[in-house]
């Protein structure tokens, strides 16, 4: 038998969309309990703690833990990291951008999300404006990659309205190295989400389809390191950069975004888009 008929197709059933409605509702309160608390002061690890509280709360639990070696809720990147940085008991401060990534998992099925705050530092002007810029074109990336996801034929169309945004209306740039992915039964799943325009379409957007769309936006150039501690991700200039992520789900009524609390209508309807609940 072919290794092609063996490969689980990366669309899900109706029933199976059902069940990923509460992990990502678990993941979306964790997100807006962190973004209830997050101020200069609060430390990541507090953050985690509260992020963790608000997952189990509902039932479910962090699956960021069950990956192999990471003990933590959440990822919290700060300044020049970029991803998987472990949370710390600095107090945030005053001038920092932060990106807070958290996911859930509820009877086997994953919730991923992020979103990223940016401090204002009244004694920085020019650092205030330019974290909550690079805040705001990153959230509007997400939401520019989400609205065409609705209208789609193909996947690949996210990555050119995600970086067709960006280019836009900054200067920033576009990691290439890190990407979204299909959410399911594994946190992290086929098909990849670009986030630039590829030479493939990839895979038909069509019902069954459930992806995490995660522009990661830098101020200065899109090369990356790994630390020392081989978990944290930064920017190899030491620019600043920021995170936005939503597990979103294709359905037969149009699109929800599984780890918003309500489905993406804020953030879609500017783009003319209405999420539908998954029936
Ligand atoms: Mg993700």
């Amino acid at each position: 038998m072919s290794r092609g008929l063996l490969r689980r197709s990366i669309y899900k059933s109706p029933a199976q969309l059902r069940l990923m409605v509460a992990p990502g509702a678990a993941t979306g309160a964790a997100l807006t309990a962190m973004k209830a608390a997050v101020r200069p002061g609060i430390t990541t690890l507090e953050l985690d703690a509260i992020a963790e509280e608000a997952i189990r709360s509902r039932g479910a639990e962090p699956n960021f833990m069950l990956e192999p070696g990471y003990r933590h809720t959440i990822c919290a990147n700060v300044n020049e990291h970029v991803v998987h940085a472990i949370p710390t008991d600095r107090p945030l401060e005053p001038g920092d951008i932060v990106a807070l990534d958290a996911g859930a998992i509820v009877g086997g099925w994953n919730g991923d999300a992020a979103f990223t705050v940016a401090l204002p530092d009244p004694a920085r002007p020019e650092r205030t404006e330019l974290i909550q810029k690079l805040d705001h074109i990153t959230e509007q990336a997400m939401w520019r990659g989400i609205a065409r996801l609705a209208t789609a034929s193909h996947l690949n169309e996210v990555g050119e309205a995600v970086s067709g945004y960006v280019r836009a209306n900054s200067d920033f740039g576009v990691l290439e190295d890190y990407i979204g992915h299909g959410i399911g039964r594994k946190m992290h799943e086929d098909p990849p989400v670009f986030n630039v325009p590829v030479s493939r379409r990839g895979p038909e957007v069509k019902p069954g389809l459930v992806v995490a769309i995660e522009p990661i936006i830098s101020a200065g150039g899109i090369d990356t390191i790994v630390q020392d501690d081989d978990w944290t991700v930064s920017m190899a200039d030491g620019s600043l950069s920021a995170q936005w992520e939503h597990s979103v789900a294709v359905h037969a009524d149009g699109i929800w975004v599984l780890t918003a609390p309500d489905g993406g209508a804020a953030g879609l309807a500017p783009l003319g888009i209405t999420p539908i609940p998954i029936p």
